[in-house]
């Protein structure tokens, strides 16, 4: 078993960690509601009637709405690459968070995840521009507002509920569901991406700065009744077995120990 010394440094190097899954969302919801206001005041230059109202109305605005996204994805992946503040003194040089954004993981890297994400809660604005034009609500700051509230949770804003299934509304049925119940918001699904692939960069660095020990130990940072994570501390892990390294879903908290003494 790990002695006292070397889960004491685990435990560290977690906090450590969820310190900067925390950092790496800190300014997603800013970065969210600047693009909205972007795309809000480029959408009311074209006066597209609302019952038609799409970003694909109108080639221009489409291209500008499209640049917009540009933007919001390069400010959230920049964010994520410019978060090297480590604090490890052994190895303050060492990219950390790098090598996890180009690796994909379930077929899929971080950039093409990232895509996808930002173009679905584009899709999601598109919406609430439209109900609010069938609405009849002409004042961009009320629009501004209620994007704002509902940023997490757009499929609870009333008047995407009033004119779900019209225009651009339609789009929001054929978003995912996971599971039961109301598919995710954009914004939290790029909450998760951005805090997993935080998590994964760090747990990366970890098995390299711990290069040469035999193998790990997983243990719990947190007492969630999750069966996967029980799993994976049940047993000792070889050092070549990466698939062992949490984060094991969104918002993991496990930590691993490595160690000669398996
Ligand atoms: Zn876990």
């Amino acid at each position: 078993m790990p002695t006292d010394e070397e889960i004491r440094r685990a435990k560290e190097y977690l906090v450590l960690r969820l310190s900067a899954e925390r950092l790496a969302v800190s300014s997603l919801d800013s970065a969210l509601l600047s693009a909205a206001r972007r795309i809000v005041a480029i959408s009311r230059r074209y006066n597209i009637p609302p019952e038609r109202f799409r970003f694909s109305a109108d080639p221009q605005l489409q291209a500008e709405v499209r640049d917009v996204l540009a933007l919001l994805r390069d400010a959230l992946y920049n964010r994520i690459e410019t978060i090297d503040t480590f604090n490890n003194d052994e190895d303050k040089d060492r990219p950390f968070v790098a090598p996890a954004l180009t690796t994909p993981w379930k077929d899929k890297t971080f950039r093409q995840r990232l895509a996808e994400y930002t173009s679905r809660w584009g899709y999601e604005i598109e919406a609430v521009i439209a109900a609010a034009g069938l609405e009849g609500i002409k004042d961009t700051k009320a629009i501004e507002s209620a994007i704002r509230e509902y940023l997490d949770r757009p499929y609870d804003n009333p008047w995407v509920k009033d004119h779900m299934g019209e225009g651009a509304a339609v789009r929001l049925e054929n978003i995912p569901h996971y599971g039961k119940g109301k598919p995710i918001a954009s914004q939290a699904a790029l909450a998760l991406l951005l805090t997993t692939v935080v998590a994964k960069g760090w747990m990366q660095n970890w098995a390299r700065l711990n290069a040469g020990k035999k193998g790990y130990y997983v243990f719990r940072g947190s007492s969630f009744p999750c069966e996967i994570c029980d799993y994976q501390t049940s047993f000792p892990h070889d050092a070549s077995d990466t698939d062992g390294l949490p984060p094991f879903h969104p918002n993991c908290c496990c930590y691993v120990v490595y160690t000669n003494d398996l």
